[in-house]
């Protein structure tokens, strides 16, 4: 049970974490085992019917994974008649991840028609070679066909890529990056391969099996990424996002700009400015609580003053547009002073009109950059 009270508009993600399999550099809360998704649709629709009150407007949902397009239509429509119970006439944009192997000639208009908006395709590579060692299930064609079906449905339609991958270069990757614009695909979302969290992939990295690109060669498709988005007229918004003016994707942005949102289902988090909190990453755990009438959460923590300034600063100059100088200065004024000083004769941050923000080459550091600040 939770009662959300704040003052902005809220948004709402659903975690629906089922895969066919699980990719080798997935480190996310997902279940290969199809057999538990009945149990799974049943205490998600209960965790939603348990929220005592949102009294906000919902302005975007989220249907992330996972892989949310591998739902039946049924059990879709019975989180999305669930959540009806928050007042859905607000939403102005409500995104479903997909994967290629899931579209057929009716899918997208079948997602549509339960609200959906805006579809975040994975694709990750167009290239054989390069997806055969993520465990992919799909291959070009099939990547191709899906964001074209996405972009005729009339839903926006954005796609992951990955950079860093085995055998990949600034060449590839552009012939990854060009035919899915060429489709009039609006929206990317750019990720370098982290294999931070031990996963079959970083194993096979470290035995010496298989190569990743070198930073400098990352560093390249990088900047191939910004050029060949920029000759297509999406403008990077944020460190990893190119969008056409207003395909900017309105649910992430809400994560960046810290505004409130709140989370169900496996390992969902949520967010209300001086809080956050997330349920239980095992699957087993998670639907025990639910079914015994308890909280699913698992981890909560209040965030101080100097915490919330910290992540105000490191989350808005993630985005093209910056933060006002005087923000960036709330920390320590001297540090601050010299670091964007530093960061201008660099070239890695830029002024303007009392704003300070990373240039594109900035965005590739401005994770380590930003702990300087610090
Ligand atoms: S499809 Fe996505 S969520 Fe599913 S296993 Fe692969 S990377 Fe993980």
């Amino acid at each position: 049970m939770t009662i959300v009270e704040t003052a902005k508009s809220l948004g709402m993600y659903v975690h629906l974490p089922f895969c066919r399999r699980r990719c080798s550099y997935c480190p996310f809360a997902i279940s290969v085992d199809l057999r538990l998704e009945p149990r799974y649709f049943e205490c998600l629709v209960r965790e939603i019917d348990s929220v005592v009150a949102v009294p906000r407007r919902v302005d975007t949902v989220y249907f992330g994974g996972g892989t949310p397009s591998l739902s039946s239509f049924e059990n879709l429509r019975s989180v999305s008649r669930a959540l009806s119970r928050f007042g859905l006439d607000s939403v102005r944009e409500w995104t479903l991840e997909s994967n290629p192997e899931d579209f057929n000639s009716d899918s997208a208009a079948r997602w549509a028609s339960l609200g959906v908006t805006r579809l975040s395709v994975g694709v990750q590579s167009l290239h054989e070679a390069e997806l055969r060692p993520l465990g992919r299930l799909h291959g070009r064609d099939g990547a191709l066909d899906a964001a074209r079906a996405g972009v005729a449905s009339g839903l926006k339609t954005s796609v992951d890529v990955i950079i860093g991958l085995p055998g990949q270069s600034p060449e590839s990757f552009s012939d990854t990056l060009r035919p899915l614009l060429d489709l009039g695909v609006g929206h990317v979302s750019l990720y370098i391969l982290d294999l931070d969290e031990e996963t079959p992939l970083r194993r096979r990295i470290a035995a010496g099996r298989v190569s990743v690109p070198d930073e400098d060669a990352v560093a390249g498709q990088y900047e191939k990424a910004v050029e060949v988005c920029a000759s297509f007229g999406l403008r990077q918004y944020e460190v990893s996002n190119f969008a056409r003016p207003g395909d900017e994707s309105l649910h992430n942005l809400r994560y960046w700009k810290r505004e409130p949102y709140l989370g169900f289902g496996l390992g969902a988090h949520s967010f209300e400015g001086e809080r956050r909190w997330a349920n239980s990453r095992e699957i087993g755990e998670y639907m025990s609580l639910v079914e015994s009438g308890s909280s699913p959460v698992s981890f909560e923590e209040r965030l101080s003053d100097e915490e919330r300034r910290e992540e105000r600063i490191f989350l808005g100059l993630r985005r093209a547009e910056g933060l006002p100088d005087a923000e960036i200065r709330e920390l320590s004024p001297d540090r601050a002073e010299a670091w964007v000083a530093r960061g201008v004769e660099n070239g890695w941050l830029h002024r303007n009109g009392g704003r300070t923000a990373f240039t594109a080459r900035g965005f590739l550091l401005s994770s380590a950059l930003i702990a300087e600040l610090f």
